[in-house]
Order: C-alpha cells, then sequence, then structure tokens
C-alpha cells in the first residue's frame, strides 16, 4: 500500500467504476508498465461485479476492492 489519499498523475491510466446502484465511483490504476486493455476491462468487470454483489448482500462497499491474486501486484481498486 502506498500512502494515503494522494493526487493520482495525470499519465496514470485509469478506469473508472461506476456502481449501478448507488453510483460509488472506484479508479481502477494499472502500473504503467501492464497497459493491457483486455485485462483492464476484465477488471472493470470484476468490480462492477463485486459492486453488484455488495448490494445483493447489502454489505456496505470497501474503500478498496481486491482483485485476483494475479492481478493485484499490477493494479489497485479505490473508491473515490
Ligand atoms: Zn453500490
Amino acid at each position: 500500500m502506498r500512502g494515503t489519499a494522494e493526487v493520482v498523475p495525470n499519465e496514470t491510466p485509469m478506469e473508472t467504476v461506476v456502481c449501478g446502484k448507488c453510483g460509488q465511483r472506484y479508479a481502477i490504476r494499472m502500473e504503467a508498465a501492464s497497459q493491457d486493455a483486455e485485462l483492464s476491462r476484465k477488471q472493470a468487470s470484476f468490480v462492477a461485479d463485486q459492486l453488484v454483489w455488495d448490494h445483493i448482500q447489502e454489505r456496505k462497499h470497501q474503500g478498496t476492492i481486491e482483485l485476483p491474486s494475479f492481478e493485484k501486484e499490477r493494479s489497485s481498486v479505490v473508491a473515490i
């Protein structure tokens, strides 16, 4: 984990996922070295599924969402 709520540099590629139920937004940040459009789509749909699942289980969304282990070294998901 890096620091707290630091400003994201503009050059950082970022995908945004918005919860369809409550409007909570998450940013998926990838390491610059591993930009991969297909992976980023996959991660976005993974995050969207987690958000839907939170509502189904009546859970609060987390501040961060864990990606599957092989991906989380390269990307992070944080509420924005
Ligand atoms: Zn929601």
